[in-house]
């Protein structure tokens, strides 16, 4: 049952362990987590702000580019509706006037005048059926039989305007593309065609006056994908074919116009461009920008604001791991003060021992049960009265000056002992023990602990140790020792003072006799009597009777001059006479008698002690033995003796 108890204690401590841990654990986890979530939280919503500013920069580029590709066609659109106009009117006249040389010669002219005032226009010409030249604004045209427009309109019998794929004026030369329509012979025949030519370069001059980047491009390319003109590098790209890019081939539903986004297989650079179909001509414009240059602005923008979050960002981080670690040690430390606390109370509550602890106001904050037993009050009635508050008020000072000590840091710790009220009891005696506690971290005094018992039977017990050490055992009156110490403190008190100190040495006459007669016990009773007797006579409060040794008795007498020793000691002699204790031994009154010696004390000797005064009634007790008992000689006195010698004593 016992081992039961036991391991249900220690699995339920243990589990108050880990439920400690895991409570003291959680603040901190709870911190480290909100830290993260802010940390992820800024850097999430600058990546999404950065996304959007980046959507946002090539929206407005691709709008850019969708404004400049509509001008393009146009522009375009304009150029060879131009071009159109210019052969248009001739081809009706050549239906109408014919290929004569008259009327050719007349062409020749309108051609050039055109030609003249129009300057985007590069070559009119006019060509018979066999595909030869018949007039020109400029230089005579080559043979252009073998031409694919010139078969084209030779098979077709469309009136149309063609617009055919751009040729190479000679063989590393310029590019022009060419607008062509036939014309009939009277009879409805093929008569041949009139051409008109625009030079590649004049789209591209045209085009390079844009700001589109260094990587951007124009370009204007026909249905079949064939580059007429490029913005840049134009004799370079000009007549290649296109055909095979994702954004021609599939040729069965071109997009009218959108935003195209495509690796250029030309330069391999990713650009963003906008894809623009004439309506009216087989022409197409592509106006691009490289990506990265559409971005820059906005990727320099990002990088600096990603370097200045993400340096925030690992601030907070830091500060917060900081914040976390000190929350760890704080709580750590809670739940150690928490465990201290609980095996102080532990300690306290079961200690026999009263455990105060009190305040810098000095009042108690804390008692153990154990008051009860010490002072008589419970730890309800006590907390929050005054400590000292019971204190006797002859001990008080000194108990105030301790705990003043303390609390100024003067002492660690004291001990004391003192008188204290008890709810029943009068008084007790109470030592205390106290140390002074410190505020955690600052070190500041915060008050004192003190650790207090009952020392009442102790004290008892040390009065009465005290008092045996001072009496005589078999008197009951002072002994040698404490004689020689009252002796001391007199006599340096009467020489301060100036005042008398006598002293009278009493021993009992024939006592050896008189142990022999009467017996060992009887003489004990004897030297009682004898002590009684003396004490009797220590009238005055400073007057001190004590039993020096054996049958001797001494009597010190403060502030007493010769006479009055005299006095006294004639009133010891008449007591013990009014006694009358027997003593057939002792001749001739066959009674107890003691012999006196007395002495003054004599100041006038600087170097004199106190023994000088022993001494001086104990020569003067010698004489009075000789000179046969029952009797006071004062020392001093110049004696006759028995034998007729004369003696001061
Ligand atoms: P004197 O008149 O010259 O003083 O002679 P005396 O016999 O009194 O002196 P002495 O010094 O020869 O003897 C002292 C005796 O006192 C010896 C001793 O047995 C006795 N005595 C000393 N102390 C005690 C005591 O405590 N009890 C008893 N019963 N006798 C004691
Ligand atoms: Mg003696
Ligand atoms: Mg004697």
């Amino acid at each position: 049952m016992t081992n039961t108890c036991i391991a249900f204690e220690e699995a339920h401590a243990a589990m108050n362990s880990v439920r400690q841990k895991t409570a003291s654990l959680r603040l901190p986890i709870c911190v480290a987590v909100f830290v993260a979530v802010i940390c992820i939280g800024i850097l999430g919503l600058s990546s999404w702000r950065a996304w959007v500013s980046r959507s946002s920069d090539l929206k407005t580029a691709e709008i850019e580019m969708s404004n400049l590709a509509r001008s393009l066609t146009q522009h375009a659109e304009d150029t060879f509706d131009l071009l159109d106009a210019s052969i248009i009117g001739v081809a009706t006249r050549l239906e109408l006037e014919g290929t004569g040389p008259a009327a050719m010669a007349s062409l020749q002219k309108v051609l050039k005048a055109r030609q003249s005032a129009l300057k985007r226009i590069h070559g009119l010409f006019i060509y018979d059926e066999n595909g030869l030249c018949l007039a020109t604004s400029g230089l005579a045209g080559p043979d252009i039989s073998d031409r694919e427009y010139f078969r084209y309109h030779m098979q077709s019998a469309s009136r149309d305007a063609l617009i055919g794929n751009p040729v190479q004026r000679r063989p590393g030369g310029g590019w022009i593309t060419t607008v062509s329509r036939r014309f009939n012979h009277s009879d409805g025949s093929f008569g041949g065609l009139v051409l008109a030519t625009v030079g590649s370069e004049y789209f591209s001059e045209f085009y390079k006056e844009f700001d589109i980047g260094e990587k951007g491009a124009i370009i204007l390319l026909n249905n079949a994908g064939i580059i007429l003109a490029r913005s840049k590098d134009n004799n370079i790209y000009a007549g290649r074919d296109m055909s095979d890019t994702p954004l021609m081939r599939n040729r069965s539903s071109p997009p009218s116009n959108g935003v195209y986004y495509f690796k250029s297989p030309l330069d391999g650079v990713t650009r963003l461009s906008f894809y623009r179909k004439s309506d009216r001509f087989p022409i197409n414009v592509l106006a691009t920008r490289a990506e990265d240059e559409v971005l820059a602005t906005w990727r320099q923008n990002a990088i600096t604001r990603m370097i200045f979050v993400v340096a925030l960002t690992l601030l907070i981080a830091v500060i917060g791991f900081f914040l976390v670690r000190q929350l760890v040690r704080g709580q750590r430390l809670v739940s150690a003060l928490a465990a201290q606390e609980a095996d102080f109370r532990l300690l306290a509550e079961n200690s026999s021992d009263m455990v105060t602890r009190i305040g810098m106001d000095e009042r108690i904050q804390y008692v153990s049960p154990s008051s009860i037993r010490v002072v008589g009050w419970s730890p309800e009635q006590l907390i929050g009265t005054p400590a000292l508050a019971g204190v006797n008020a002859e001990d008080l000072p000194a108990v105030q000056a301790t705990v003043a000590a303390l609390k100024r840091g003067e002492e660690r710790d004291a001990r004391i002992v003192y008188r204290s009220r008890h709810r029943k009891k009068t008084e007790v005696w109470i030592e205390s023990t106290m140390r002074v506690t410190r505020e955690l971290g600052t070190d500041k005094i915060n008050g004192v602990v003190a650790i207090s018992r009952d020392m009442t039977e102790h004290k008892d017990l040390e009065q009465k140790l005290a008092s045996l050490a001072t009496l005589d055992g078999l008197t009951g009156i002072a002994n040698r020792r404490h004689f020689d110490e009252h002796l001391e403190r007199e006599w340096a008190r009467a020489r301060r003072d100036g005042t008398a100190l006598s002293l009278l040495l009493i021993d009992v006459d024939h006592f050896k006799k008189y142990n022999d007669r009467y017996g060992h016990q009887a003489g004990d009773a004897c030297l009682k009597s004898v002590a009684q007797v003396l004490a009797a006579q220590a009238r005055r409060p400073a007057d001190f009777a004590a039993r020096y040794g054996g049958e001797e008795f001494v009597l010190l007498l403060p502030d007493t001059d010769r006479a009055g020793c005299e006095l006294i000691a004639t009133r010891i002699r008449d007591c013990l006479a009014d006694l009358g204790i027997d003593h057939e031994l002792s001749l001739p009154s066959q009674k107890v008698t003691v012999s006196i010696g007395g002495a003054i004390a004599a100041f006038q000797d600087s170097k004199a002690s106190s023994s000088s005064l022993v001494e001086a009634a104990d020569r003067a007790l010698y004489v009075a033995k000789d000179e046969g008992r029952d009797r006071l000689v004062m020392s001093g006195r110049v004696l006759t003796l028995s034998n007729g010698r004369i003696a001061v004593v």
